[in-house]
């Protein structure tokens, strides 16, 4: 396991960018419907101040471009070794590629070299402009169906002067906006993003700050603190629970959730189910995996916490 030496990422919550109007993205989806109201673009912001350990886009996680590798797919040709400038790519002694994601400067000459694309950088800078045609192109379809643009993550927050700069652009041509955020930010900078978004969805993980530490790598007051602010100014929030594993999903947690939940003003509780489905990603990014043991949630079990939440008066969906 290596540690990324490039990484810019520290467990700040977001700061102001200065005059930068590039962002760190790494992907951009269109036709989303789960992120959102109607049909939507979700773009991908790239970099966050969480690390949770159930994260399913563990690539989203370093703000700089990352390599992932699809060892299974490798047909051991070598001709990413031979392109390699630092390296970070070698031939172990049992002829497999070994890969030192910590050298790795993901400058794209292997993915480049590699015939059998089992190599793929994730993660590049685009200019506002450059989202904002993208998100654009399917205008008529946010007007028919009530959708518009999600910025989503990573953390969009973390690269606030951005996230303002295209919402506010997605919003002069009438584009509906929805954040979808953890939270963990500084208010006086969420409160200036706030204006510019429509609609929230806005994660909450754990109610006791020493465990959600232990689960996501920071406290939860900030976030806490931030719900609250953000409910007392009106803003409609969709809540958010991601459900996982022995590290939420007991009774009492959750009735800890919907017992924060019920005293700030919430549209809509969606539930999360823990999957595997980002689990191979860890593996392709040289990154350990702590839940490659649990497993998802049976139908009955996510109805009897969706019972749960709905016991106290809340609207709850299963996302
Ligand atoms: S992306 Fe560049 S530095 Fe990283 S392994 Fe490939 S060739 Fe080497
Ligand atoms: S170039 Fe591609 S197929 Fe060849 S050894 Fe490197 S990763 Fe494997």
């Amino acid at each position: 396991m290596n540690t990324y030496h490039r990484s810019i990422v520290s467990q700040e919550p977001g700061q102001p960018q200065g005059e930068t109007k590039l962002g760190y993205i790494f992907d951009i989806q269109r036709f989303s419907i789960n992120d959102g109201p109607g049909i939507r673009t979700t773009v991908f912001f790239k970099g966050c101040p969480l690390r949770c350990i159930w994260c399913d886009n563990p690539e989203s996680q370093e703000q700089l471009p990352q390599l992932l590798y699809f060892e299974s797919l490798c047909t051991k040709c070598y001709r990413c070794v031979e392109v390699c400038p630092s390296g970070a790519t070698k031939i172990s002694p049992d002829g497999s590629i070994e890969i030192d994601h910590g050298l790795c400067q993901a400058c794209g000459l292997c993915v480049k070299a590699c015939l059998s694309e089992v190599r793929v950088i994730s993660g590049k800078t685009m200019t506002v402009d450059e989202v904002v045609e993208v998100v654009r192109k399917d205008e008529l379809f946010y007007r028919n169906s009530g959708g518009g643009v999600t910025a989503s993550g990573g953390e969009p927050t973390y690269q606030p002067d951005f996230l303002k700069q295209l919402f506010r652009q997605c919003q002069s041509y009438g584009i509906h906006t929805t954040l979808d955020t953890c939270g963990y930010v500084k208010w006086e900078v969420m409160a200036e993003i706030l204006d510019y978004v429509d609609l929230v969805y806005y994660d909450l993980k754990h109610m006791d700050t020493v465990r959600h530490g232990e689960l996501t790598g920071v406290g939860n007051e900030l976030i806490l603190d931030n719900a609250r602010r953000i409910s007392q100014g009106g803003k409609s929030i969709v809540m958010r629970i991601p459900l996982i594993p022995g590290c939420n999903d007991s009774e009492e947690k959750i009735k800890a959730m919907a017992e924060f939940v019920t005293r700030i003003k919430v549209v809509r509780v969606d539930i999360v189910p823990f999957h595997q489905l980002g689990s191979k990603k860890y593996e392709r990014l040289g990154m350990i995996y702590r839940l490659g043991e649990a497993k998802p949630y049976q139908e009955d079990e996510i109805q009897t916490f969706k019972d749960t939440l709905e016991s106290y008066g809340l609207e709850v969906s299963i996302a």
